[in-house]
């Protein structure tokens, strides 16, 4: 198993201060080679999902693995773009979003995913037939490890319905729109890969209307372990039971369809640390309070999916064993756990939360007027900081003073 020792996170935390965020870059080479070899022999390509952390350096190492992008707006877009990617590499897979914008990616030359049937209309107005488009659907399956990650039901706001195919068919007809690619994303944190094969089979009943079809785009949502006795989204499984429905329905247009996937999660999850220091404890009748010098302004899937986030006290891992709750600096409550089992902790100790790769930095803040952490890449037993803490001028750097 591939990971950084306590005495790297230790040593890195004493170099850059803490909070601060590490990433593993040998282990997001090794969750990509997963992927790569459980589908050798298929027509198979990735798309890592940006979002979940889109460091420069992060992108340009992935770009070096081998694997292409997916965006989630047209400014991730322009950081792959930044990072090194060929247009032909980058998917905008767009949700919501204003014409002008997928005309902006139109423009950049990349491949993308339209998401409602009123921006698909607007896009063969107005080029017609000449420039090759993907389909966001919804298929109405529900999926992911909660509500709020699921974005494949019939109530989610992702993506144009299956059940509104008539009126797609419609508009592409009307504009002979050239439909290249159809995509589904049901969701995050997926275990189970029968829903991948559900989703295939939903798309498998509309795939012959398209006659210019040469991808179906499966998303992303791979599960990863977060705890003891989890289990990641078994790749081999998946990729044996992809196999085996593309071989089963061959795309009756005579060309073979090349199958994408968009994973995140999966990609980064597990390379990533966030190493905070314990400020105070606080002994009250209900619980030991562990405050650490961070917060949801930093890591905020505790608190906004009810994420588990494993922690452990690098700087007394012999201690013995305590319950604690673990909280944050911030005025919120900011609650990373709850009668979590550490080792004794002392103020001053380093606790390490883990799976910190995907959707942490990404989606931290400057709430509090705290400022972001440090970001850190170990990469071939180097180290090297790929983002600098915040400073003070950072949080007046866009307000306008009167
Ligand atoms: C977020 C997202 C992904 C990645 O999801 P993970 O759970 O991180 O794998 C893939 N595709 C689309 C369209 C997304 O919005």
């Amino acid at each position: 198993m591939n990971h950084l020792s306590n005495e790297q996170l230790a040593g890195i935390a004493q170099q850059f201060g803490t909070p601060v965020y590490v990433y593993y870059a040998e282990k997001i080479k090794e969750q990509y080679e997963k992927l790569t070899t459980a589908f050798k022999g298929q027509d198979v390509v990735f798309f890592y999902a940006s979002k979940a952390l889109t460091n420069i350096n992060i992108l340009k190492y992935i770009k070096e693995l081998g694997a292409n992008v997916d965006c989630s707006s047209i400014n991730e877009v322009k950081l792959a773009l930044h990072a090194g990617f060929t247009p032909a590499r980058i998917l905008y897979t767009s949700n919501g979003i204003a014409f002008e914008e997928i005309a902006e990616a139109k423009e950049l030359g990349v491949h993308i995913n339209i998401d409602s049937i009123s921006n698909l209309e607007k896009f063969g107005k107005t080029y017609g037939h000449s420039y090759p488009v993907g389909l966001r659907l919804r298929p109405n399956i529900m999926a992911g490890g909660n509500l709020k990650i699921s974005t494949g039901h019939d109530k989610s706001k992702f993506g144009i319905p299956v059940d509104q195919i008539e009126k797609i068919l419609e508009v592409v007809e009307a504009n002979n729109i050239f439909v290249r690619n159809l995509h589904i994303h049901t969701g995050s944190e997926i275990k189970d890969v029968d829903v991948f094969v559900k989703g295939i089979e939903v798309l498998f009943s509309i795939i012959p209307r398209f006659k210019e079809l040469e991808s179906i785009d499966l998303g992303g949502g791979f599960k990863v372990p977060y705890k003891d006795g989890d289990h990641e989204t078994d790749i081999n499984l998946l990729a044996q039971k992809v196999g085996e429905a593309f071989a089963n329905h061959p795309n009756p247009n005579g060309k073979p369809l090349q199958v994408w996937f968009e994973p995140g999660k999966f990609m980064v999850s597990e390379s990533g640390y966030l190493v905070t220091e314990v400020n105070v404890l606080k002994q009250t009748n209900a619980t030991t309070f562990v405050g650490v010098n961070s917060g949801f302004n930093h890591l905020i899937r505790p608190m906004f999916y009810d994420a588990y986030h494993r922690i452990e006290n690098i700087s007394n891992p012999n201690g013995p064993k305590q319950h604690y709750a673990v909280v944050g600096n911030i005025c919120e409550t900011d609650t990373f756990a709850w009668d979590r089992e550490l080792n004794e902790v002392r103020e001053g100790d380093l606790l390490v939360f883990y799976n910190a790769g995907a959707y942490g930095f990404e989606m931290s803040s400057n709430f509090n007027s705290r400022y972001k952490p440090a970001e850190v890449l170990v990469k071939e037993g180097q180290i090297h900081l790929i983002r600098k803490r915040d400073v003070f001028e950072d949080l007046l750097k866009n307000q306008v003073e009167l």
